[in-house]
This record gives structure tokens, C-alpha cells and sequence, in this order.
């Protein structure tokens, strides 16, 4: 980023969307992913951290947690953490490094669109909404951001309704540190051993994640005992996998149907 002229620290959202409207400007809040970025067309970083958005609030249907929470602090709030059968607390600490998590924002983990971000898997199978800013505050289902790509515009929240149920996150990497090869995430509201409710994300495909509705359809209304195969059979035929460095599409493929047989006999 040789041609950067100005750093510039906004207080306000409305201030900091002004200033990245001005061609050549992008956001920086952890700057993880900023500081390796290798293009020659920035001339402008308009810094996110003096915005604010460090909240975590526990509302009467949702958490709400401002886009400037590091990753790191999601597990240090015990309701986050222990949400939908302690999902954060074991789930996060597969995130790179603790200086990685320590570093990273929530917001910028997310406006990345990494295909192999584990962190959008984790919050998709949450349900989650953003808060973004474009001119206007507005909601948009984390899914929905994923797909359309909106430019430009802000992250200022990611809001993540008490939906009850238990929800596992697995994820295949070559080492410790290493990104995914394949992750997945798998939620079940359960009356008994039967399923009501479920939501399947599979992600690092390569590409970024997404739902698996007909293994979320085929869960649903079926005993939990005895339909993991049939439900692996399942993944493995409809799931949208591609090859890249890391992987064929056929070894993703049978990774798809290992961690969701490890995912549902967790759950
Ligand atoms: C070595 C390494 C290992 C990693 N391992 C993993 C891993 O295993 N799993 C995983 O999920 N992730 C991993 N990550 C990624 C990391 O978790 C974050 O995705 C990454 O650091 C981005 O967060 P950031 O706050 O640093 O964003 P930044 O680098 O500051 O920004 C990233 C992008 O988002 C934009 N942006 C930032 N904030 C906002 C906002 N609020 N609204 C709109 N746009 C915004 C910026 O303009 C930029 O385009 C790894 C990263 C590194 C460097």
C-alpha cells in the first residue's frame, strides 16, 4: 500500500462513511487483513476504532455486540460465551492465535467475506443480523450481506437473537493455526430427542459459507438417534464444494460428512 497519503481517525460512523465514500478510501479496524493487502489504489485509511462500537449488550431477545469487539472478548462476556451450549467458548479458541484473536475484530472478520472465515460459519448458524450504515442505519441477515456484497458501507453491529437450542462449530485445518479446509456449523432446537428446528452452514468451500437447507429440511422432524447416516449420506451429495490449494472438491466432499457426523453425535 505504497501510495497511502492520509490516515485519518473519524469519531463518528457518519463522519467515518463520509470520508470512505471519497474514491481510493478503505476501512481499517483490526488491520489484520488491511496490513497484507497488496493493491496500489488506497490512498486514503480511514481508521474505525475511534467510532466506538466496543459494546456488548444483553437484551431481553438478543445480544447485541458492536463490529470493534475483538474476537478474544466474545469469550470473556460468560452469557456470549455460553451461548446455545457454550458455541463461543468452544468455538473461538479454533480462530488462528491468541495474538490473531486479540487483534481481529468481529466487524472486520466479517466484512471481509473470507471463504474460509470461520467466524461468519459461527454467527450465520446464530442467525445473526448486522447493523450497517450507508447514509442511514438500516438491518440486513448476516446471509443476505454475504450474498449481496453491499460496497461501501459500514458494520456497526451484529445482533444475535436468544434462539434456545445447542450448536456445535467443527473445523478441519491441516495444523492448529492453519485456516480451514472445510467448516461447519450445526444448531437443533430439540423437543425431546426430536428435532424442531435446525441450521446447518458449511464453510471454506472455498468459498464463503452458506446454509445447507436440505439437510437442514431432512433433520427436521426426525429422532435425533439413528439419522446420522442417512444425514451424512445426505451433506455429502448436495453439498457445494469446490478445489482449490487446499483441497479437491472430492476430499471436501467426505470432509463435509465427517464433521457432520462428529457435529451431530456432540450435539
Ligand atoms: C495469520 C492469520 C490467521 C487467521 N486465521 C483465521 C482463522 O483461523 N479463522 C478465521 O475465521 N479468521 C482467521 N483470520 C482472519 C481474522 O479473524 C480476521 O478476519 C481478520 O483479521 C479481519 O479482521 P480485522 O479486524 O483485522 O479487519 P481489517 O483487516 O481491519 O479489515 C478487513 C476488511 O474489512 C473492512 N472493514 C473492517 N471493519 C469494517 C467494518 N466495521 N465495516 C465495514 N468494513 C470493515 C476493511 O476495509 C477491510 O477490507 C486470520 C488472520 C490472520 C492474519
Amino acid at each position: 500500500m505504497l501510495n497511502v497519503k492520509a490516515y485519518l481517525k473519524p469519531d463518528t460512523v457518519q463522519s467515518a462513511y463520509e470520508m470512505g465514500q471519497i474514491p481510493g478510501s478503505l476501512y481499517v479496524s483490526g488491520g489484520l487483513m488491511v496490513a497484507q493487502l497488496k493493491i496500489s489504489n488506497v490512498e486514503r485509511i480511514v481508521d474505525l476504532k475511534s467510532v466506538g462500537l466496543t459494546h456488548i449488550e444483553d437484551h431481553s431477545d438478543v445480544f447485541k455486540i458492536g463490529a470493534n469487539v475483538k474476537i478474544s472478548d466474545l469469550i470473556s462476556n460468560p452469557y456470549l460465551a455460553n451461548l446455545n451450549g457454550d458455541l463461543l467458548k468452544n468455538s473461538i479458541k479454533e480462530i488462528g492465535s491468541t495474538q490473531i484473536r486479540n487483534m481481529a475484530t468481529l466487524g472486520g472478520s466479517i466484512a471481509f467475506k473470507l471463504g474460509w472465515s470461520d467466524i461468519i460459519t459461527i454467527f450465520m448458524i446464530l442467525d445473526s443480523n448486522l447493523e450497517i450504515y450507508d447514509g442511514e442505519f438500516s438491518k440486513i441477515s448476516l446471509q443476505e450481506y454475504v450474498k449481496k456484497s453491499p460496497k461501501g458501507v459500514i458494520i456497526t453491529e451484529i445482533e444475535v437473537p436468544k434462539s434456545g437450542g445447542i450448536a456445535v462449530f467443527e473445523k478441519f485445518a491441516k495444523s492448529n493455526f492453519d485456516i480451514a479446509t472445510l467448516n461447519l456449523g450445526l444448531k437443533v432446537v430439540l423437543d425431546g430427542q426430536i428435532v424442531k428446528d435446525a441450521c446447518v452452514v458449511v464453510g471454506s468451500r472455498p468459498m464463503v459459507s452458506q446454509r445447507i437447507k436440505e439437510v437442514e429440511e431432512f433433520l427436521i422432524g426426525k429422532q435425533l438417534n439413528g439419522i446420522t447416516k442417512d444425514a451424512c449420506d445426505l451433506m455429502e451429495r448436495v453439498v457445494q464444494v469446490g478445489s482449490d490449494i487446499r483441497a479437491s472438491a472430492e476430499y471436501r466432499k467426505a470432509l463435509s460428512r465427517f464433521l457432520l457426523d462428529k457435529a451431530l453425535r456432540r450435539v
